[in-house]
């Protein structure tokens, strides 16, 4: 049994992530049903991909090999896992592409496991833009034979796919995925508000400096929208806000602090008090501007 590669996937999470993993997953024939709280999206996914009506949630999961999860937080990956693992049959696999932290990944494997049910971590990078291309990198936790069953259903979603160990040690390489991008954004937004406030003429700034040793994704993809006050591209920073609060007690529970977690959720948290919670993280260089105004300026 446990050699046989899963074929049979139900997507729970039609969000702006599971909704393009479940056409990837639907154009390689690997797709048998969908679910989403909110009824109405599960039923225009149905009607796209012209998927088969099943009696109810425990027809749906009772035929199912996979459940392919990705949905917001940590409490409501809990609540819907429990609320369908009993329908799943022993033998099954629980793939879970949301990011929430390595014990949540831990605590969620050992309830499964108890029924005989295998559970991955494997959160994704790469943003919208690459679960339409279907070229996500999928950072994975879990048994190595439960790995090599998805192997099919990773590559319908993902060209980047590495087993990172045990159970947990996916969320765990996410966290350290989302320390650096969050670094990444703290560097690119002030010095191009320094840019701004010296003058400089931008689109050279950034055409010159991607080609040498400060050139990086985050500048290329996201310095010329920034500095034109485009926010609506991209990666919600209330997602980065949750994503560095699971950081935070990742660096906490060994024993350590960093300023650059602690920083950018002071930071985050003000953009989205400021109801900026919705754009890209780079509108943090709204508050990179904000350093150089003199007292009584207010560029808000
Ligand atoms: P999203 O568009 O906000 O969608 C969230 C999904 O989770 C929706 O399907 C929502 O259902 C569901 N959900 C939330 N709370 C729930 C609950 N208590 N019970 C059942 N379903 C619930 O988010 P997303 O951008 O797809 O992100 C999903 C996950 O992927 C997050 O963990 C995120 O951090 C991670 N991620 C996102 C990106 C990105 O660029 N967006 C990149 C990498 C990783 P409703 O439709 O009913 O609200």
């Amino acid at each position: 049994m446990s050699e046989i590669k899963l074929n049979k996937v139900v997507v729970y999470g039609l969000g702006a992530m599971g909704r393009p993993m479940a056409r990837n997953l639907h154009d390689h024939n690997l797709l048998i049903g969908v679910k989403n709280r909110t009824e109405g999206k599960t039923q225009a996914m149905m009607n796209e991909l012209n998927l088969a009506e099943f009696e109810d949630d425990e027809d749906l999961f009772g035929h199912a090999d996979c459940v392919l999860t990705c949905v917001s937080a940590d409490d409501d990956l809990k609540a819907v896992v429990h609320g369908f693992m009993d329908y799943l049959q022993a033998g099954s696999v629980v793939i879970d592409c949301s990011t929430v932290s390595p014990n949540t990944a831990r605590s969620l494997a050992d309830d499964l496991a108890s029924k005989g049910i295998a559970f991955l971590d494997a959160p994704v990078s790469g943003g919208v833009e690459g679960a339409k291309k279907g070229s996500l990198s999928i950072m994975v936790g879990g048994e190595r034979e439960q790995y090599k069953r998805a192997s099919e259903v990773f590559a319908a979603v993902g060209s980047q796919i590495t087993h990172m160990g045990r159970v947990g040690q996916g969320q765990a390489t996410k966290a350290v995925n989302q320390v650096m991008v969050a670094g990444v954004a703290q560097a690119v937004c002030s010095a191009l508000a320094l840019a701004e406030n010296c003058n400089l003429d931008l689109k050279k700034t950034i055409e010159v400096l991607s080609a040498g040793a400060a050139g990086n994704w985050f500048l290329d993809n996201r310095g010329h929208t920034m500095v034109n006050d485009e926010f609506n591209v991209g990666f919600k920073l209330s997602l980065l806000h949750k994503d560095l609060k699971i950081c935070q007690s990742t660096v906490a529970e060994l024993g350590a602090q960093m300023p650059l977690i602690e920083d950018s959720i002071k930071e985050y948290a003000e953009l989205m008090a400021m109801d900026h919670g919705d754009e890209d993280i780079s509108a943090l260089i709204r508050l990179k501007r904000a350093l150089f105004e003199q007292p009584g300026e207010n560029h808000e």
